[in-house]
């Protein structure tokens, strides 16, 4: 396989100061050298401190969970894709569910995120995935045909290329409840479909695509060895160092 495997930590709303660099040390103290690329993603608060501390570490880097759409400007509280490239991260998580939900994220507010993290030449890690009642309904492939097309789709093949994507359907988010391997396989396969519709094959064989909903060290061996699913968007389990260092082992070829 010719795509980079990636497993993402999204601690969301956790950890202060003190507790996120005891967690990112004791990530860095047993994370092996692979080639899986590892992706922190704590509160911006934490971003220069760990980027100095990752430093030198080959395959582990560092992203924000939102960012955005303007360069600068009256946006109290905000933070600009320029000032999370400015701490040393190079990812942007956007697109989040929570994000959608709480915080009311449209389509065309994500496509400028998009835009703005892609002219800072870092990548949008983008989330996608439908709601319990949508998979109930089967229109799952619907919606996520929807947000893709609205937030990542008006972008031109070479910048698409620095996209990575993460299915993440919304009921098994913090829910201890798993997309089963042929759901995630099933899901992923569809979206490497549209990737290869609106670019081209080549382009969809390339791209990443991280499955996020309750992944633990006891699931993510069978999802990672789907062959659409090239690693994880993790919330709670990353929030461990042992549980996440166990789901970036679960790759078959680091067996
Ligand atoms: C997430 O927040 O992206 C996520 C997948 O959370 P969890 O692993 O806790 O379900």
């Amino acid at each position: 396989m010719n795509r980079r495997q990636i497993v993402a930590g999204n601690w969301k709303m956790n950890m202060t100061l003190e507790e996120g660099t005891t967690l990112a040390s004791s990530i860095i103290e047993k994370l092996k050298p692979s080639q899986t690329s590892v992706i922190l993603c704590p509160p911006y608060i934490h971003l220069h401190s760990l980027s100095t501390l990752i430093s030198g570490i080959s395959n582990l880097s560092l992203g924000a969970q939102n960012c955005h759409f303007e360069k600068s400007g009256a946006f109290t509280g905000e933070v600009s894709a320029a000032m999370v490239k400015s701490t040393g991260a190079t990812y942007v998580i956007l697109g989040h569910s929570e994000r959608r939900e709480y915080f009311h994220e449209t389509e065309s507010m994500l496509a400028k995120k998009v835009n703005a993290v892609l002219s800072q030449g870092i990548s949008p890690i983008f989330c996608c995935g439908e709601k319990l009642e949508s998979r109930e309904a089967g229109t799952q492939e619907e919606v996520v045909r929807t947000q893709l097309e609205g937030g990542l789709f008006h972008l031109d093949a070479e910048a698409f290329s620095k996209v990575v994507i993460a299915y993440e359907p919304v009921w098994a988010i913090g829910t201890g409840k798993t997309a089963s391997k042929e759901q995630a396989q099933e899901m992923h396969h569809f979206i490497r479909q549209l990737i290869s519709h609106r670019y081209n094959s080549e382009l969809a064989n390339l791209t990443t695509i991280l499955y996020g909903g309750s992944c633990n060290p006891g699931n993510a061996h069978e999802l990672f060895s789907q062959p659409d699913v090239d690693g994880g968007l993790i919330g709670g389990a990353s929030l461990k160092a042992d549980d996440f260092i166990a789901i970036i082992n679960s790759f078959p070829k680091s067996e």
